[in-house]
Formats: structure tokens, C-alpha cells, sequence
């Protein structure tokens, strides 16, 4: 599969793990998800461009640099919120934008129930995170929606992919690279990611 990454390092598989575990609880989940989210974002990040910048050390001038621009986290309601302190962490000049989004009942068509995103957002790298890419509507509308709002340079951020939600991304929007840390088996009837971690909104707010 083309445009996925994933992040196997053993000490993100290791906490992934752990993770994973039903025993583990709200507490433990969140800080481990929030210690992975912080983890992914070096990969994620690699090939960011730079620009020059000069710098006085103080042993003399010289030229260092800096990310050549703005960073957008856009993490979709609510799951996303449990991964975006720890991206913030290695990121914290970035802008945050919120989106949420879930079908209209009779139509069937994701809308957009809550959007604020930053007016500059087309000249921003923009970093979507949900940690379940399950079916791939959710996402792939949440794509739809930050490109509509001017985004060109967008990253899918993930914890957990399933394939049928990797394939309904890249059909969709084959440009959008997916970050996850694992690919899983398969979807169940009721489209919970298999072996999975459960509902990931629920384990990490405790509700
Ligand atoms: N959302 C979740 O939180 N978990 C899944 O397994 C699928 C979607």
C-alpha cells in the first residue's frame, strides 16, 4: 500500500500494547495515547522543510533553521482531542482547529457540525488526527472539509488503521499520506476496528 506509514518503533509498539489491553483504564490509556501521539510526531514531522535562519551562539553567527511554515493540528471531535497534547508538545507553535463531524440521519451525507479552523490555513502544513480510521467516512469528509477551507498540504494522523478505512482515504483522496502505528486486521459488523482497542472516544474520557 502506497502513502501509509507506519510508525513501528518497539517502544510505540510496546505502549501500543499496553494500550490495547482492556484492563487498562481512562488514566492509563490517556497518558499513554498522549505519550504515542507525542512519539509519532518526530515521524510524522521528518519532511517538514526548513528555512534558514541565522542564530548567534555564544561562540560566533551562524545559520541554524526553523520549519518553513505554520503548523496546523485539526483533531476531529472527540477521539482526536486524546492525541493532540502530545503532538502539541514536540509542535507547540502550532495553531489548533476543531472539527466535527457526523451524518445527517436521512441523507446519509457527514456534515460538519462544528468547524473553526485558522483563516491562514492553505499556507500551513495541517496535521488531522483521529486515533480510529475505521470506515474512512468520517475521515475522508473531515478531508474533504479542511481542503474546502483551503488546505492543500494535509496529514491523516491515526493510531489504529483498519484497511477498509486506509482504502476509502486513498480512493478519496489519494494526496493525503496516513500515519498510524498499526494496520489491524479487519472491521466487525458494528465497524469496530479488529483486534482493535475498543472505542477509543470512551476508554479515553472515561465515559
Ligand atoms: N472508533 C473507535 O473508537 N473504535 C473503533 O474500533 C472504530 C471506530
Amino acid at each position: 500500500m502506497q502513502n501509509i506509514f507506519v510508525v513501528d518503533h518497539p517502544v510505540i509498539q510496546t505502549k501500543l500494547t499496553e494500550l490495547r489491553d482492556f484492563t487498562a483504564d481512562h488514566r492509563k490509556f490517556r497518558n499513554l495515547l498522549d505519550e504515542i501521539a507525542m512519539l509519532m510526531t518526530y515521524e510524522i514531522t521528518r519532511d517538514f522543510p526548513t528555512k534558514p535562519r541565522p542564530v548567534r551562539t555564544p561562540m560566533e553567527q551562524t545559520v541554524g533553521v526553523v520549519l518553513a511554515r505554520p503548523v496546523t493540528l485539526v483533531p476531529i471531535l472527540r477521539a482526536g482531542l486524546g492525541m493532540t497534547d502530545g503532538v502539541l508538545r514536540v509542535l507547540p507553535e502550532a495553531r489548533l482547529g476543531h472539527l466535527g463531524v457526523r451524518r445527517n440521519e436521512e441523507t446519509l451525507e457527514p456534515i460538519a457540525y462544528y468547524q473553526k479552523l485558522p483563516p491562514d490555513i492553505a499556507s500551513t502544513e495541517v496535521l488531522l488526527i483521529d486515533p480510529m480510521l475505521a470506515t474512512g467516512g468520517s475521515g475522508s469528509a473531515a478531508v474533504e472539509f479542511l481542503k474546502r477551507a483551503g488546505a492543500t498540504n494535509i496529514k491523516f494522523v491515526c493510531l489504529v488503521a483498519a484497511p477498509e478505512g486506509i482504502a476509502a482515504v486513498h480512493a478519496a483522496h489519494p494526496d493525503v499520506p496516513i500515519f498510524c502505528a498499526a494496520v489491524d486486521r479487519q472491521l466487525n459488523e458494528k465497524g469496530y476496528i479488529l483486534p482493535g482497542l475498543g472505542d477509543a472516544g470512551d476508554r479515553i474520557f472515561g465515559t
